[in-house]
C-alpha cells in the first residue's frame, strides 16, 4: 500500500471519493471544499501526491505555475476575478494543515479579513 492509497485528496483525484469537481486537466484537479470558509472556496491540487509546499522540488516548478494559473481561471469562472480572492496553501501544524496533500485554497466572494491571528 502506497501513501496515495490512503491519501484523501489522491482518492478524490481518482474519483474513489465523491467531490464537486470544477476542473480537471493537465495533472491538476479542483473541487469545492466540503466545509467552505467563504462563498467561493475551491481546493486546487496536483494529481500527483506531494505532501505540501515543503516537499516541492525543481521538477515541480512548471506544475505549480500551472496550478496557480488554473486557480486564477477558476476565480474568473466563479465570478470573483474582478472582486478579488485569496490563495492560501497551509504548510504544517501552525498553519493548520489537515490534509497532507499539497493544495491551494481559492477563497473569495466576500471581503476577507486580516490579520489571521
Ligand atoms: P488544510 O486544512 O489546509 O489542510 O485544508 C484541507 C481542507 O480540505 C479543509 O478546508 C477541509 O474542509 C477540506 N476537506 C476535507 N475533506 C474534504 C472532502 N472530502 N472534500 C472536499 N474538501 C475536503
Amino acid at each position: 500500500m502506497t501513501a496515495s492509497d490512503q491519501c484523501l485528496f489522491c482518492r478524490i483525484v481518482r474519483g474513489d471519493i465523491p467531490a464537486t469537481v470544477v476542473y480537471k486537466g493537465d495533472g491538476i484537479t479542483a473541487f469545492r471544499d466540503i466545509s467552505p470558509q467563504s462563498p467561493v472556496h475551491v481546493l486546487i491540487v496536483p494529481d500527483v501526491h506531494i505532501g505540501g509546499v515543503a516537499d516541492l522540488d525543481l521538477a515541480n516548478d512548471e506544475l505549480i505555475g500551472r496550478l496557480i494559473r488554473v486557480a486564477a481561471n477558476i476565480a474568473r469562472e466563479e465570478g470573483i476575478g474582478a472582486s478579488g480572492y485569496r490563495l492560501i496553501s497551509n504548510q504544517g501544524a501552525d498553519a493548520g494543515q489537515s490534509v497532507p496533500h499539497l493544495h491551494v485554497h481559492l477563497l473569495g466572494g466576500a471581503r476577507l479579513r486580516l490579520p489571521l491571528v
